[in-house]
């Protein structure tokens, strides 16, 4: 059986196609610049790479870009789209309702464009995509979503409310959602089956999701019960381009002094703020990581800040889990940030959390980086939402 994963942006497109016989990705691709000028880039499993310049004015023309590479030319991978037998669709906001994956109907699909005013970047795009979708391969291949929200979701309402007036989050929805639940999922699951409880049960663990994008979550028994993320994915610490959290009133004082608009703050936090904010070098952690060492101070500085509000991260979540078994390290930095993950680690000596330096010197591999006599574990373990998409998407198609 093969299953489309699709992941739509506001102007971008990234779909894989995984022959779930063997869980093998046949083919990706990355539909660029849509509605701007476009660009298409698919690759094959067997290493064939077609790029192209092309007009996609919306998701539908992406789609059709998507249809002739899997089955045309010298990116072809299927004879026939008969051959896709579902799609499943990364979706970021599933609101309070959606804690698992689901079969997309008129209903669910309502309730994603309804969740729209909460994630205005990420869900009116995957409503787009679904509906491009249809359009492409017919209202008879299924459709699942599966929500970044839906594993966080059985945090408790101590650790997801925020300390406005209540009646904000009856009216709004104003509250903590999380974000990346695929990737704590997926690495979580992973690590309860290398700590030999696949079933999650007694586990405590703390899952570290640093990419451009960074979260953390804290997992008892399998199941969240905080994270970092809040209404928005700018909650937390330091990411590429997000500030994480601050002091509220820096937000007010600087629209004031500044004069700005909600939509210009909004553009500071998310897209000007965190490690390339402070270190004014790049968001891009190999372009800070060289500047460190380098001897900018300002990338030192924002490196600093990063580590620091990690280990209070993680700190916390210690003690909210009552204890810890293992740290878990995934995505982009996790995977291969060496010295980073050296030093969030040797600030829990005092658990007895021993790094192994030499099983640490990994990239983007799975491997246990502590000592065998360590007290707590440390993994790290590459993510993959994808996969998991396809996954649930087997699973809810039967
Ligand atoms: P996202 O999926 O959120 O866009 P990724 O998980 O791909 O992000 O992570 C991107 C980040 O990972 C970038 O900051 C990049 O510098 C960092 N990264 C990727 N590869 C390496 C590497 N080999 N060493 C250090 N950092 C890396």
């Amino acid at each position: 059986m093969k299953i489309l994963v699709i992941n739509a942006g506001s102007s971008s497109l990234k779909y894989q196609l995984i022959d779930m016989d063997g869980e093998v990705v046949v083919a990706k691709a990355l539909c660029e610049r849509i509605g701007i000028d476009g660009r298409f880039t698919h690759k094959t499993g067997d290493g064939r790479v077609v790029t192209k310049e092309v007009a996609m004015p919306d998701h539908t023309a992406a789609f059709e870009q998507v249809k002739l590479a899997l089955t045309e030319g010298e990116g072809k991978v299927i004879d026939s789209l008969s051959e896709v037998s579902a799609i499943g669709h990364r979706v970021v906001q599933g609101g309070s309702k959606y804690d698992k994956s689901v079969r997309i109907d008129a209903k669910v699909l309502a309730d994603i464009e309804g969740y729209s005013s909460l994630a205005p970047l990420h869900n009116p795009a995957h409503v787009q995509g679904i509906n491009a979708a249809v359009a492409a391969f017919g209202k008879d291949v299924p459709q699942v979503a599966v929500f970044d929200t839906a594993f966080h979701q059985t945090m408790p309402a101590k650790a997801y409310m925020f300390g406005v007036p209540y009646e904000y989050y009856q009216k709004y929805g104003i509250r903590r959602y999380g974000f990346h639940g695929t990737s704590h999922r997926f690495v979580s699951a992973r690590c309860c089956e290398l700590l030999g409880k696949p079933d999650g049960k007694g586990t405590r663990i703390i899952t570290c999701h640093l990419g451009n994008g960074s979260s953390i979550a804290a997992i008892k028994d399998g199941k969240v019960v905080d994270t970092t993320m809040g209404l928005t994915p700018l909650d937390g610490f330091l990411m590429g381009t997000r500030s994480g959290a601050l002091d509220p009133s820096v937000v007010t004082f600087l629209m004031e002094k500044e004069d700005l608009s909600p939509e210009e703050m909004d553009n500071i936090l998310n897209k000007k703020s965190g490690m390339l904010g402070i270190s004014g070098v790049s968001s891009d952690d190999r372009d800070i990581a060289k500047a460190v060492e380098e001897g900018n101070d300002r990338a030192k500085l924002a490196w600093d800040m990063r580590t620091y509000e990690i280990v209070k991260y993680i700190g916390g979540y210690v003690a909210a889990l009552g204890g810890v078994d293992a740290i878990v390290f995934t995505a982009g930095i996790g995977e291969n940030q060496i010295d980073l993950r050296r030093e969030i680690l040797s600030s829990f000596g005092y658990l007895g959390l021993k790094v192994d330096e030499q099983a640490n010197d990994c990239r983007g591999k799975e491997r246990e980086i502590t000592t065998a006599d360590s007290a707590v574990r440390a993994f790290v373990i590459p993510t993959d939402e994808e996969l998991v998409i396809a996954r649930d998407t087997q699973a809810l198609i039967g």
